[in-house]
């Protein structure tokens, strides 16, 4: 069978509908399209799982600041298509920003505490429109399960703690990070990288696992030391200027002085003009 092309929330509504008559598990997963191999594999894993795989492919204006890449994220929809019926996926939700945020549209959820720390100082609205949106697509949808990325890690602990505080039915399932043989994240912003910045881009990734490698040989746990030698390891870069790097709880995001097996390093680069997020847990 064809992918189905949900665009409009009627006629998500009425597919669902239909599909929750026959008790099949649906599984959502949320994207914002220039897919890469890092959501096929989320795709792939939601298909192990579930009877019906929805694919949401919305760019959504409230997760970006006034100054970012709103305007020119890549929009790769032909090719996301082919990938997505490829896999047997049973269906894309396609909305437009007019159907997500009709004119007047006032309501906003923020997850508190955790929205505001690492990634939200930089992007201070940006959680507050990740949440919104992926309760509006929970709305929609109904799914059983959505899957998101630990690439997002601070993304994937305020959706689940979104979950938990909103009682919503829905099982969240992370799905660990790809990527390219250089060691560099997957990302639809890698797009934008040139070649210089090519080369410099995999030494994020470097700097955590070289500073994993110290936690682990028992030769540091004190995390200033080891913000420090990520910092160190990243002034090698000459297109890289750090945004933040801290330790965190696994858990709950809050900053550790001490490293524990139960700790998750997570960073923000600037590749050029490109801001690029990563992250490592220390088990
Ligand atoms: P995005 O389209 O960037 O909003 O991402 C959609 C989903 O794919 C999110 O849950 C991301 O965490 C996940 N994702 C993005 N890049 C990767 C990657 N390299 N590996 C695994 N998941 C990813």
């Amino acid at each position: 069978m064809s992918i189905e092309i949900l665009n409009s929330i009627k006629k998500a509504n009425n597919f669902i509908k239909e599909k929750k008559i026959k008790a099949k598990k649906i599984a959502l997963v949320p994207t914002m399209g220039a897919l890469h191999e890092g959501h096929l594999s989320i795709v792939k894993k939601a298909k192990k799982d579930a009877d019906v795989v929805v694919v949401s492919i919305f760019v959504n204006p409230t997760q970006f600041g006034a100054n970012e890449d709103l305007s020119k994220y890549p929009r790769t929809f032909k090719e996301d298509k082919e990938a997505l019926e490829s896999l047997g996926v049973d269906a894309i939700f396609l909305p437009t920003e007019a159907m997500m945020y009709p004119p007047n549209y006032n309501t906003f959820v923020t997850v508190q505490n955790i929205s505001n720390i690492l990634c939200g100082i930089t992007r201070p609205t940006h959680f507050r429109g990740v949440a919104t949106v992926v309760l509006k697509l929970f709305n929609i949808i109904k799914p059983d399960i959505a899957y998101f990325g630990e690439k997002d890690y601070q993304q994937s602990v305020i959706i689940k703690t979104l979950v938990s505080d909103l009682n919503l039915d829905v099982i969240i399932k992370t799905v660990p990070i790809v990527r390219e043989k250089s060691g560099l994240a997957l990302s639809s912003r890698n797009l934008y990288l040139n070649e210089r910045e090519r080369e410099d881009a995999p030494m994020i990734q470097q700097a955590l696992k070289k500073a994993k490698e110290s936690f682990k040989s028992g030769e540091i746990t004190n995390t200033a030391t080891l913000i420090e030698e990520i910092k160190k390891y990243l002034s090698n870069g000459k297109t890289l200027m750090l945004d933040y790097v801290d330790v965190v709880d696994s858990e709950t995001l809050s900053h550790l002085d001490t490293a524990t097996k139960h700790s998750h390093i997570l960073i923000a680069c600037y590749c050029g003009k490109t801001r690029l997020i990563d992250n490592i847990s220390l088990k």
